[in-house]
């Protein structure tokens, strides 16, 4: 855990979030400034900043992270309708959070390219 990381202290409970899904490696919550009807973040428990901080040995856990956004959505029922996945890297694209998350979002139409 990384003492100072805000999504560490909602995996270890520090903080409160509306948790969506949790198993031994990943933990599922809503985004607290919601930009679709589910906005969800799906993070690895173990800490790791940015998507140039993977290893890989990390390739399983970011299959995980792909493959239970999918699941999610599916649970929503927002799946076949579409969906967005998004990873923001670093401050230019908008990464506020230095603990990798994977924005699902849906239940709205999607347009492109985003902002
Ligand atoms: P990013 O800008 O890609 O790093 O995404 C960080 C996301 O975390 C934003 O969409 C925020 O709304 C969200 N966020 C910040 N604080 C919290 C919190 N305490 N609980 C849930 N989501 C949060
Ligand atoms: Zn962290």
């Amino acid at each position: 855990m990384n003492d100072a990381c805000l999504f560490c202290k909602i995996v270890a409970r520090a903080i409160p979030a509306s948790i969506v899904y949790e198993d031994e490696r990943l933990l599922a919550f809503d985004d607290i400034n919601p930009q679709a009807p589910t906005h969800v973040l799906v993070v690895p428990k173990r800490h790791i900043a940015t998507l140039s901080d993977l290893a890989p040995g990390d390739d399983p856990i970011v299959g995980e992270l792909v493959r239970r956004a999918a699941a999610i959505a599916a649970d929503r029922g927002i799946a076949a309708g579409g969906f967005r996945t998004v990873f923001n890297t670093n401050r230019g694209a908008g990464q506020t959070v230095f603990h990798i998350h994977l924005h699902l979002l849906g239940g709205r139409p999607m347009h492109w390219p985003p902002g």
